[in-house]
């Protein structure tokens, strides 16, 4: 069987975590400072906050900027649930933004005429979180420059996007954004099994992320309201939550971020030969905006369904029929039941539906070997009736 991503876990992997269950902290341990600084050194951000998961570091990176009842967050409608379902935690409304035919990132131009269009109605977004599809950026110089001119704040959802890089610096520096979020699910750039991060360059925003991190309670006494009464001392100055990584996990993130860039590389290494060897099959490849390189998380192929006798659903069920376990990233969130019932409708982003109509991830790993993508092309082509 191959998959469409998995992690690639090694013999100093292993020492790592045993090494932490042999230790005497095994959750709040010095791996996740070291972790945290791992980071910060790869991206160049000023602050890193480790937590339990990227769906987690998106619901308190909206509480930190202030979200609430009556604010709107807007999103890509190609994405996880877990991009929108943030702004649904904090009491505040979800909207989508159609995506981009080429990079099938949220598009700047249907931004920017939503805004003028929220403008008017005096309902413009507080948040709005560009998701770097398949670790491609998303267009941050335009969606940053509107947010100056709609005032509204940027969370970059980077889940797929450790180790890439956008205008030749590293995704998470925070150049054009507020806050961006990593993911260190197994089927990620790098894995913590569960596990997530939140990076801003904002010393506030900081405080604030690493407060809901931990139940809102802080041991810093220039937080506190009232003197220290004694060393056992803590304040509880916010409601906060548990969603604090382990030290297992931050050890395991920090023996794989040795790994990130060789990964990446190995991944466009893939993808170049995925190019090489489906460059005459009626397919759309995964285009590469200049501005950017990519992580590869995902290689994301669109088929041209008029070209070929086969259906989108039999393409897929057949090498599914093969053991090849390609995967489809998005169902457009919005026609998920649980948003239609907020009223979203089938037809609402045409081009993230047309999308969803055609696209098929197929394996994409650092270990995939060139015999196995041999086997995924071969099966792809019957599958396709060529
Ligand atoms: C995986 C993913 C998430 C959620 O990550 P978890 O770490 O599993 O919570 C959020 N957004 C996107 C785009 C993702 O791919």
């Amino acid at each position: 069987m191959i998959r469409y991503g998995q992690q690639d876990i090694n013999q100093a992997d292993i020492e790592a975590v045993i090494a932490v269950l042999k230790s005497v902290n095994l959750t709040q341990g010095p791996n996740i400072p070291r972790f945290q600084q791992c980071v910060i050194a790869h991206t160049g951000a000023k602050h890193a906050v480790a937590v339990n998961s990227a769906t987690s570091a998106l619901h308190i990176a909206c509480l930190s900027l202030g979200l609430g009842p009556g604010d709107w967050l807007w999103t890509s409608p190609n994405t996880f649930v877990a991009s929108a379902n943030c702004g649904l935690y904090c009491g505040a409304k979800v909207d989508f933004v159609d995506i981009d035919p080429r990079t099938y990132n949220l598009c700047p131009k249907a931004l920017e005429i939503k805004l003028n269009e929220a403008e008017k109605a005096g309902k413009l977004p507080k948040i709005v979180v560009p998701v770097h599809l398949s670790g491609q950026p998303c267009d941050m110089e335009a969606i940053h420059a509107l947010s100056l001119r709609y005032g509204f704040k940027i969370i970059e959802d980077a889940s797929h996007a450790i180790g890439g890089m956008y205008k030749g610096e590293p995704i998470g520096n925070g150049r054009y954004s507020d806050i961006t979020v990593f993911s260190f699910h197994p089927v990620k750039i790098i894995t913590t099994a569960e596990g997530g991060m939140a990076l801003t360059n904002s010393d506030e925003l900081a405080t604030k992320l690493g407060l809901f991190h931990s139940h809102g309670i802080t041991r810093d006494p220039a937080l506190m309201t009232r003197p220290m009464e004694g060393p056992w001392y803590y304040q509880q100055v916010d409601l906060g939550y548990n969603y604090r990584m382990t030290d297992i996990q931050a050890a395991l993130g920090v023996s794989q971020i040795s790994r990130l860039n060789h990964y990446v590389a190995r991944r466009h290494e893939i993808a170049a030969r995925y190019n090489e060897l489906l460059a005459d099959l009626p397919l759309v490849l995964p285009w590469q905006h200049p501005d950017s390189y990519s992580a590869f998380h995902l290689y994301v192929i669109r088929l041209k369904l008029n070209e070929i006798s086969r259906s989108h659903l039999q393409v897929f069920e057949a090498l599914r029929a093969k053991d090849i376990m390609v995967n489809l990233h998005y169902i457009p969130v919005h026609t998920q039941p649980f948003y239609q019932k907020m009223g979203f409708k089938h037809g609402d982003y045409p081009e993230a539906e047309r999308y969803y109509r055609e696209a098929i991830s197929i394996p994409m790993y650092p270990t995939l070997t060139n015999a196995e993508q041999d086997e995924v092309v071969n099966a792809l082509r019957e599958a396709m009736g060529l």
